[in-house]
């Protein structure tokens, strides 16, 4: 017997940056919100805690190792505990929850929010991934299916939430912004050196460790700006990249008319999380508000294509469409993880992912699995430049 007015949610990818942020909104608002699932990689204390919580229906681990601690853990509760890709899969299409908080990271987040699409789940996308490798078949499904794809990206939200009342208006371009990650100035020859710990600092946001890096290569705002092709179906020269360091921007929409508009903030997770959630309703909080007098400038610069490859790498993605956008994805899951992992250095993971770019060959129009192919080959031909 479920209330009517509550919305249940499952959250794919509970033990993330967004995940834990997600749970921090749900919890403030138990009139509005309930938890069904929750799905982890491998932190099984976490989502144990998580589970003891909020008593959700379900919880799926991915990882086998991990499976019969919280199996054991949540014995004596009535949670059903289910282990492994396949089960994360096969939970999106059950009927026990109506949103999807897509939050798993990486392309390991497509499948389950395809199937929840199918399933007619509502999503709150965060996993800009998914939309990276396949945003034409997700978003054309997401159409068929009549289910909304409501981002949770703060720059998507904030278009999206300047587009609204705007349905018959034509846009003429949008505006990213970027706040140009922890590396703002700095050349090929500081950046050479750089370690991970360095470049896991954001001087804004606290995030999970490959958007991190992605931030700081600037392939985010790559991956952002395909991300918002799909998302607002529009063509590439319609996307524009600004770096606005201070993050109070979120984006902006321009207008045929010349007019623009801007949503700003506090740079804060939880608030595209909870506009998501909650929509089309805004839900009261008390979280800091903007004082205008105490920012001292609102900052804006061109971004450095010239050392920042992976930016333009992607921009090349964008504009030849078809499955190098996956190409470039997988190959830039593999050089972030091996960097994190002081294999390879930083501006080595431009490299890995150009010359994967080059090699794998291209498909104008890929079929869903032909996406699915293009990443593994993409994955094991960067994994073997890298000698993985
Ligand atoms: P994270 O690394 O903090 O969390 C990732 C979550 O996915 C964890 O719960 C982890 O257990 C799970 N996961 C990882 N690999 C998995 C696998 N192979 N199978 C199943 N589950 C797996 O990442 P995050 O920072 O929360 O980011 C999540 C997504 O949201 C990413 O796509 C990111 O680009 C996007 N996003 C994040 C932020 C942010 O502020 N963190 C902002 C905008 C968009
Ligand atoms: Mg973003």
């Amino acid at each position: 017997s479920q209330t009517p007015h509550i919305k249940r949610i499952a959250i794919f990818g509970s033990t993330g940056s967004i995940g834990t942020q997600a749970l921090e909104v749900i919890a403030q608002h138990p009139d509005k919100f309930s938890v069904e699932i929750l799905t982890c990689n491998g932190n099984d204390e976490l989502v144990i805690d998580q589970a003891l919580k909020f008593r959700p229906n379900i919880v799926v681990v991915a990882e086998d190792q991990k499976y019969t601690k919280v199996k054991e853990a949540l014995a004596n509760t009535d949670v059903k505990v289910f282990v492994g890709e396949k089960a994360l899969e096969e939970v999106a299409s059950m009927d026990c929850y109506d949103i999807m908080l897509a939050a798993i990271v990486g392309y390991a987040g497509l499948k389950p929010t395809l199937n929840a699409i199918n399933a007619g789940k509502a999503i709150a996308l965060a996993n800009k991934e998914t939309l990276v490798v396949a945003g034409d078949i997700i978003m054309r499904t997401a159409v068929e299916k009549r289910v909304p794809v409501i981002p949770v990206d703060s720059e998507h939200s904030a278009i999206f939430q300047c587009l609204i009342g705007e349905m018959r208006n034509p846009v003429e371009k949008v505006i990213l912004t970027a706040s140009g990650g922890p590396f703002l100035g700095r050349k090929p020859n500081y950046l050479v050196n750089v370690k991970r710990e360095h470049a896991l600092q954001h001087p804004n946001w606290t995030m999970g460790a490959k958007i991190s890096i992605d931030s700081a290569t600037l392939m985010n705002k790559g991956l952002e700006m395909i991300e918002a092709k799909w998302l607002f179906n529009l063509s590439p020269d319609q996307i524009e990249v600004l770096i606005h360091p201070q993050s109070i921007i979120h984006s902006m929409v321009q207008f045929e008319d010349g007019s623009i508009k801007a949503q700003m903030g506090l740079p804060d997770m939880k608030l595209p999380i909870q506009y998501a959630l909650g929509f089309p309703r805004r839900i009261k909080n008390n979280y800091p508000r903007t004082d205008f007098k105490k920012l001292k400038e609102l900052s804006f610069e061109e971004p450095d294509l010239k050392t920042f490859k992976n930016l333009t790498l992607a921009m090349e993605a964008l504009n030849k469409g078809g499955n190098l956008a996956c190409i470039m994805n997988a190959a830039n899951e593999i050089a972030v993880y091996a960097f994190l992992r002081n294999r390879i250095g930083f501006l080595d993971m431009t490299d890995v992912i150009e010359r994967t770019m080059n090699k794998v060959a291209f498909i104008e129009s890929p079929t869903l699995d032909e996406y699915f192919e293009s990443d593994g080959e993409a994955r094991s031909y960067a994994a073997d430049i890298i000698k993985l």
